[in-house]
C-alpha cells in the first residue's frame, strides 16, 4: 500500500470509521462529509488515480461499485438513490492519491458536476 492517509488507515495507523472491509477493499466515513451519508470505498492495492487503473484490475474495480451498491441496499436507501464519484488529478479536484469511490447519499443531492 502506497504512503497515502488512506494507507494509513488501512493499515490502523490513523483512526477512522470503517463501515465495511473484506481481502480486496475498505470503506470509511469521508472525514468531511459533503451529505449526511459519505463514505470512501478503497481498493487496497496501491492505485494512485483511475489513470492508473489497469485492465487486469477491472474485477477489483467492479467490486469497489458492487460494494458500494451492497452498502447501499442493506443500510435502505437504494431505492431512494444516491451517488458514486470517482475524482481524477487536479481538474477532478483529487486530493489523495489511492483510487477511491465516493459514496453520497441519505438526501436529495443538488443536480450538477461542477
Ligand atoms: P478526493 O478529493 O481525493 O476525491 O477525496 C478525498 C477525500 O478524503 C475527501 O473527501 C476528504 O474529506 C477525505 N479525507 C481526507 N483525509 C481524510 C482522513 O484522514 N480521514 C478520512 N476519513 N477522510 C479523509
Amino acid at each position: 500500500m502506497s504512503d497515502t492517509i488512506f494507507g494509513k488507515i488501512i493499515r490502523r495507523e490513523i483512526p477512522a470509521d470503517i463501515v465495511y472491509e473484506d481481502d480486496d477493499l475498505i470503506a470509511f466515513k469521508d472525514i468531511n462529509p459533503q451529505a449526511p451519508v459519505h463514505l470512501l470505498f478503497v481498493p487496497k492495492t496501491p492505485i494512485a488515480t483511475l489513470n492508473d487503473l489497469q485492465p487486469g484490475q477491472a474485477e477489483l474495480a467492479g467490486k469497489l461499485f458492487l460494494a458500494a451498491a451492497a452498502y447501499a441496499k442493506r443500510q435502505g436507501f437504494a431505492e431512494d438513490g444516491y451517488r458514486c464519484v470517482v475524482n481524477c488529478n487536479g481538474h477532478g479536484c483529487q486530493t489523495v492519491f489511492q483510487l477511491h469511490l465516493h459514496l453520497l447519499a441519505g438526501a436529495p443531492l443538488r443536480g450538477g458536476f461542477a
